[in-house]
């Protein structure tokens, strides 16, 4: 029996009973001959109440104390967890994040992982421990202060500790039953996928569905993790993601389409009156760039021939909007823009699978889905293997449903359970 790495997220560990009944599936795990490594995040909606509270005494809380506030949550989620098992007769150690040897970079608030220096959890382990590390978290190999990895970072803390341990397993237990069509949530009828590709699992969750964060999934790609999603509150098995199928891929045809995600969690900037010549948008990303933001689609309009000036629409994370805005102003001299436009009430939907390289219907198959629903596309984007739209915020969740029904992706049965979490 090898080692596994087990992480609960906040769902799982929501309260007192919680936290008692992921201490015995822990101890089960290692009653059946296992060494347990597992990574907890911060109880239920911890983070997000640490977020508001911040906002109350501080307009755009950021970079150091704002993560030094928010590793608290994981805090006190590894040590109750490490009492309850100790509490069933089991020995069991907390360690924060930079405990655990997991070094990032210095960038506050959604730091990457460098490297991982697990000393202290292998030797917790040798002397028949079960090690609890708290999700999340870091520290900076620079200026040694904590950091944390960005929201649902604590995926990430459990592969990079999966990949430095050598575990045979990475087991994300959260409050469904593993990765599905589609969330869920909006979709009563998604379907439990058994396999799913790496490949197909980093659009997924690179196009919002947030039951894997994307660098989790492209951490255990690049080191060859096998992560089983499952649910904590079920014995069912779950969703195995990995780069092989386990089964040879003669026996399980690669779906066509793997799923439909959404996110809600993006606006969307309009630069308007941009001068059509060379160098402006390489001037209005750089700005962008320069304050560290990351965005998603980008849409140039074509120049009206009277005035010689475009629009420039991209998407970025909410939580960057006001950094974006005010890195633009600050370059309007140079770049030479009319106005700015910010708009926080749209929505994105994707459409993932390997089989589109081959199957030109798709594209139309999913417009005409959205067009019958009545939605209107705003900007759209596509890869290989993902076509994603924009769409008002409100729309977003019946052109989910629309198109997972219009590519057959509705199950016969209602098991999409969803056994926790408020889905903020
Ligand atoms: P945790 O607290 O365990 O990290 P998250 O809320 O981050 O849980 O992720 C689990 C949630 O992800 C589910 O409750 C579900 O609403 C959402 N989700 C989005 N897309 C999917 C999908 N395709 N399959 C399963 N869950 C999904
Ligand atoms: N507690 C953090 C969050 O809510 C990290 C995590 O849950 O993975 O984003
Ligand atoms: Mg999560």
């Amino acid at each position: 029996m090898g080692l596994v790495v087990q992480k609960y997220g906040g769902s799982s560990v929501a309260d007192a009973e919680g936290i008692k009944r992921v201490a015995k599936r822990i101890v089960d795990a290692k009653k059946n001959g296992h060494q347990v490594v597992v990574v907890v995040s911060a109880m239920g909606d911890t983070t997000d109440e640490l977020i508001d509270l911040a906002e109350q005494v501080s307009p755009m809380p950021a970079g150091r104390e704002f993560d030094m506030l928010l590793t608290a949550g994981e805090r006190i989620s590894m040590a109750l967890l490490a009492m309850a098992i100790k509490n069933l007769g089991h020995e069991a150690q907390s360690f924060t994040g930079s405990q655990a040897g997991v070094i990032t970079d210095s960038v506050h608030n959604k730091a990457r992982i460098i490297d991982v220096t697990p000393g202290r959890i292998r030797t917790a382990l040798d002397e028949g421990n079960i090690a609890i590390v708290a999700g999340f978290q870091g520290v900076s190999a620079d200026s040694k202060d904590i950091t944390t990895l960005g929201r649902g970072g604590s995926d990430t803390t459990a592969v990079a500790l999966a990949a430095a341990l050598d575990a045979e397993v990475c087991e994300i237990y959260t409050d469904v039953d593993g990765v599905f069509t589609a969330d869920p949530r909006v979709v009563k009828k998604a379907r439990k996928i058994d396999w799913i590709a790496s490949e197909d699992m980093l659009e997924l969750a690179a196009s919002g569905s947030k039951v894997l964060l994307h660098r989790c999934v492209e951490y255990a790609r690049r080191y060859n993790i096998p992560i089983h999603v499952r649910s904590s509150f079920s014995g069912l098995p779950g969703t195995w993601v990995s780069n092989e199928n386990p089964q040879g891929d003669a026996q399980v045809e690669h779906a066509i389409i793997s799923g439909v995600a959404h996110d809600v969690s993006e606006a969307k900037i309009t630069v308007v009156g941009v001068p059509d010549k060379p160098g402006e948008a390489a001037a209005i990303f750089r700005a962008i760039a320069d304050a560290e933001i990351n965005i998603d689609m980008i849409v140039q309009n074509v120049s009206a021939a009277s005035t010689g000036l475009t629009d420039i629409s991209f998407t970025l994370p909410k939580t960057e909007g006001h950094k974006a805005i005010d890195a633009l102003e600050k370059a309007k001299g140079q770049i030479g823009f009319d106005s700015l436009r910010y708009d926080d009430q749209i929505g994105k939907i994707s459409l993932v699978g390997a089989g589109m390289k081959t199957n030109p219907g798709v594209t139309a198959s999913f417009f005409q889905a959205l067009s019958d629903a009545g939605v209107n596309i705003e900007l759209i984007s596509t890869s290989e293997i993902r076509i994603s739209v924009v769409t008002r915020q409100d729309d977003v969740n019946d052109a989910v449903r629309a198109v997972h029904t219009a590519f057959g992706l509705d199950s016969d049965s209602d098991e999409a359970v969803v056994y926790g979490g408020t889905g903020r």
